[in-house]
């Protein structure tokens, strides 16, 4: 297994004339090609914890400017009328969104083979240009830039709709179009950069997002790439890890550190780069455990020269525009997870009908219909969370960076369950490929390929573990923002005593409130349960009162561990977990109501909340429990224990079939001596 690695031991690079034939231009004998130099290795950066965490807080949006039903939830405050009546499309939006779905629809059932992507590990290009054809690589961009300026709730629906016909093709437009080159331009691009780059975005060309590092994934502290000015340029170099839709791409978003020097203020900063600028090379195209076609690679930057006119936003503000763009980027993902439950639910449904085991369907033995109830509850909650906060979005009267992070984190991690459910209730079928399946004659279902497929979305655009911190910070932001310098190993005293008594103040205010509330009112949000329909509002009073108790638990925290708090992270990550099942509660309810409005399914649409709502309550009570009584500090002893190897001997019996390779392999900066695989799709140019 071992040896593969193009990257363990890098050969020596050869001399340039070697590698690209005679040139005549090239330096001779002594002179140094600085294109093909190899730099100086700088030894790799040490980066400590508390660094670490100064990059991250510098790139947080700090201002608070509109109200946030979210943040509101995580401080006590069940601000129910920041999400209800639930807000709607403008007619026009609706209208140009459906007609593009329409479309989008028949081009998936006619164009779209999923099952040859997965076989082929490769989207075809036919099916590149035909999306090229419909809009679809334009489809957020305003229709002044050739884009088809859909809504963000209708470029979300399209997503679910493409990511069901393949993950893999939902992943290309969306890394194309949520994290790739257009919505930063959008939200931060100078005119000049939108008239240059957006219309050609529009028409097809492929844009790739670069921030990952071998040495940088969650902690962009680390980020080695850089971006030397040089005139009115930058030079490039660094390598970028697991780049979607890198190998593809005809414009890049690199994010690279540009050194402090006079004139510069330096720091992280974020680059549109034309992916076949001299001294970019595709390296690698890696392969997955899913999402098969993505067109995923490590791309190399050597003195890759790019105009400052192409630096988006001032430098150093790289991180920041990415936070920002994600605040909606970031609901992409849940919106392919909702497809990918809609799915879920209509395989069950079919298959469990048909399936006859123990004398009856088996969707009647209750260990099965269990499964089937909580696909179809997770999937109406899932899609109500992402209804409202793409509808939020569009709307831009709240906040909704705190909600867009929840959608991405709790539904990844609820889609993720539901396929692991669904290859459960599919049984031997569950486990045995699409592909397998219709060659002895059966329906081609890929519920495992779903499985694989969706694994991804716990880990990338913020792992879970991430997102639990993201969140937590800004759940007890009012905290710090009171009292953070009580808990400042910087601060002096005096500064500790002013902090003191404003946090005194403050909370003299602040905590009665969370003693009691409409959840205590008997008949309190009585509009939730309208006759000959479940009973929403008993769950709508939970969360009012759960919402309070999660403030009471977070304030206790704050004050029992103070400064170490940052390090409860198992803590922190069940408030926050608490705090995203109280939001899809909320939001289910919100939207049960809204079809009850929307005529016909209001009694299905009250039953799927209803029992939502249940099953989020006891996974919140479970979770309230935890708080105080876990394994988290013998789980501590056991982390150092295995760490120092002391029960290794727990290992024995086994073979490691892994080897010894390095675990990060060492990437060089200088040239490439590899063979270039980017292969950007333009049949027609
Ligand atoms: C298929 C695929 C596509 C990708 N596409 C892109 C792309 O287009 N552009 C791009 O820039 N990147 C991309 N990535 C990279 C992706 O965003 C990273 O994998 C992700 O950010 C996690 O980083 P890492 O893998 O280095 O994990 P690490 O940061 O090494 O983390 C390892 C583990 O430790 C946890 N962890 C790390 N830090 C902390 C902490 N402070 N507290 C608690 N837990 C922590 C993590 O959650 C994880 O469980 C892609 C990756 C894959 C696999």
């Amino acid at each position: 297994m071992s040896g593969t690695s193009r990257y363990r031991a890098r050969p020596e690079p050869r001399p340039a004339r070697e590698r690209a034939g005679p040139d005549p231009g090239s330096p001779t004998r002594g002179e140094v090609d600085p294109m093909t130099a190899p730099l100086e290795k700088e030894p790799r950066p040490k980066v400590g914890e508390r660094e670490s965490r100064q990059v991250a807080e510098a790139a947080r949006e700090r201002d608070w400017r509109k109200p946030s039903f979210a943040k509101e939830l995580f401080l006590g405050r069940f601000r129910l009328d920041l999400i209800h009546p639930h807000p709607l499309p403008a007619v026009d939006d609706r209208r140009r969104g459906e007609e593009f779905l329409t479309r989008l629809r028949a081009f998936c059932e006619t164009r779209i083979d999923g099952a040859r992507v997965e076989r082929e590990a490769k989207i075809p290009d036919e099916v590149i240009e035909g999306l090229r054809e419909l809009g679809a690589f334009g489809m957020k961009t305003d229709v002044a830039y050739g884009g088809l300026g859909l809504t963000q709730v209708y470029y979300n629906k399209a997503l679910a709709l493409v990511g069901s016909a393949s993950p893999a093709i939902g992943a290309l437009l969306s890394a194309h179009q949520s994290i790739g080159v257009p919505q930063p331009l959008k939200l931060f691009g100078t005119q000049e950069q939108k008239d240059t780059f957006l219309p050609r975005l529009a028409r097809g060309d492929i844009s790739a997002f670069l921030l990952t590092e071998p040495d940088v994934g969650s902690d962009p502290a680390r980020l080695a790439t850089t971006a030397v000015p040089d005139g009115d340029d930058y030079l490039l170099d660094g390598v970028k890890l697991w780049t979607t839709n890198g190998v593809v791409a005809d414009l890049l978003v690199v994010m690279a550190r540009v050194p402090r020097s006079e004139g510069h203020r330096g720091g992280i900063t974020a680059f549109v780069v034309e992916a076949a600028s001299e001294g970019v090379t595709v390296e690698h195209r890696n392969a997955f455990m899913g999402l098969r076609g993505l067109e995923n690679g490590v791309t190399r930057f050597h003195r890759v020269r790019v105009p400052a006119a192409h630096r988006i936003g001032p430098e150093g503000a790289g991180l920041k525009i990415a936070l920002t763009t994600l605040n909606t980027g970031r609901l992409s993902l849940p919106a392919m997870c909702v497809g990918a439950g809609k799915w879920c639910l209509k395989i069950a449904r079919e298959w469990t009908a048909v399936r006859e085991q123990w004398g009856k369907p088996v969707a009647r033995h209750e260990a099965v219909g269990t499964k089937i109830s909580f696909i179809a509850a997770t999937t109406f909650a899932l899609e109500a969370v992402l209804d409202l906060c793409s509808q939020m979005a569009d709307e831009d009267r709240n906040d909704i960076r705190i909600e867009a992070a929840i959608a991405k984190l709790y539904g990844s991690e609820m889609a993720w369950r539901m396929a692991d459910e669904l290859v459960q209730i599919r049984g031997g079928r569950g486990y045995e490929t699409a592909d397998s399946l219709a060659a002895r004659g059966e329906r081609a279902v890929p519920a495992e390929q779903m499985l694989r497929d969706l694994r991804i979305n716990r880990i990338f655009e913020g792992s879970t573990e991430i997102m639990h911190l993201l969140i937590a910070r800004e759940a007890v932001d009012a905290h710090l923002t009171v009292a953070g310098d009580l808990i400042d190993p910087d601060k002096n005293l005096g500064d500790k005593a002013r902090a003191g008594a404003a946090a005194g103040a403050y909370y003299a205010r602040w905590l009665p409130k969370l003693v009691t509330g409409a959840g205590r009112v008997p008949g309190a949000y009585g509009e939730f349960h309208p006759s000959g329909h479940a009973d929403l509002s008993v769950h709508l009073r939970y969360v009012e009162r759960a919402s309070r108790k999660l403030a009471r638990s977070t304030f206790y925290a704050m004050s029992r561990w103070q400064g170490r708090m940052e390090g409860k992270q198992a803590f922190l990550g069940r408030i926050v977990d608490i705090g995203a099942e109280l939001f899809a509660m909320s939001a289910a309810c919100v939207r049960a109501e809204l079809l009850r409005g929307g005529g016909g399914r209001g009694r299905e649409a009250y039953q799927l909340a209803d029992v939502f709502c249940r099953q989020a309550r006891l996974r919140a009570d479970e979770l309230f429990d935890r708080l105080w009584s876990n394994t988290d500090d013998i789980d501590r002893r056991v982390v150092d224990g295995v760490l120092a190897g002391r029960y290794t001997w727990l290992e024995e019996g086994i073979v490691d079939p892994s080897g010894d390779g390095p675990w990060i392999a060492e990437t060089e900066p200088g040239p490439s001596v590899l063979p270039n695989v980017h292969r950007p799709v333009h049949p027609d140019r």
